[in-house]
């Protein structure tokens, strides 16, 4: 049987001695979903916190989402979701200012991404991984060339 690319991708990364990254939510040891082997993209959380956020299965404690243990079978601490519901550059720290107010986004959230800050996706510290707007993302990812796929960060064998 042939291989596909993705599986060829899979096998090359596992071979290196690559772990696939925890996912960024404070409490919760799960691995990342896995966007597409072939580029070894990742999503910052896994499967179960992704779906606890989208359907609003947390408590707010001070300010914090908390999903409590048990709200889905793989989930076994409380898990503090790290996404905000608005995009983090609301103060310009890009050297440019976000265009949309704060408080717009609740209704957009499908529109806020995780990035990581400096472009590499295995680098999963809750430090280095950051919610920024689409648009926000966009141009920080056209100048600091996040997707240049020359990048030393980014994977380095041939598609
Ligand atoms: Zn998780
Ligand atoms: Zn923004």
């Amino acid at each position: 049987m042939k291989s596909s690319k993705a599986q060829l991708a899979k096998k090359e990364f596992l071979d290196k001695g690559n772990k696939l990254p925890i996912c960024v939510n404070d409490g919760c040891n799960n691995t990342v979903v896995v966007r597409e082997w072939k580029y070894w993209s990742f999503k910052s959380e896994c499967g179960s916190c992704t779906d606890c956020r989208k359907r609003k299965l947390y408590k707010i404690i001070q300010g914090e989402k908390i999903i409590k243990k048990g709200t889905k079978k793989t989930i076994k601490n409380d898990v503090i979701i790290h996404k905000k519901d608005f995009c983090e550059n609301n103060n310009g720290h890009l050297g440019f200012s976000c265009p949309v107010k704060t408080n717009l986004w609740s209704n957009f959230l499908e529109s806020l991404d995780l990035d990581h800050i400096d472009g590499d996706h295995m680098n999963n510290k809750p430090k280095n991984v950051k919610t920024y707007c689409k648009l926000c993302h966009n141009r920080k990812s056209k100048e600091t060339g996040d997707w240049d796929s020359n990048k030393p960060s980014r994977r380095n064998i041939d598609i």
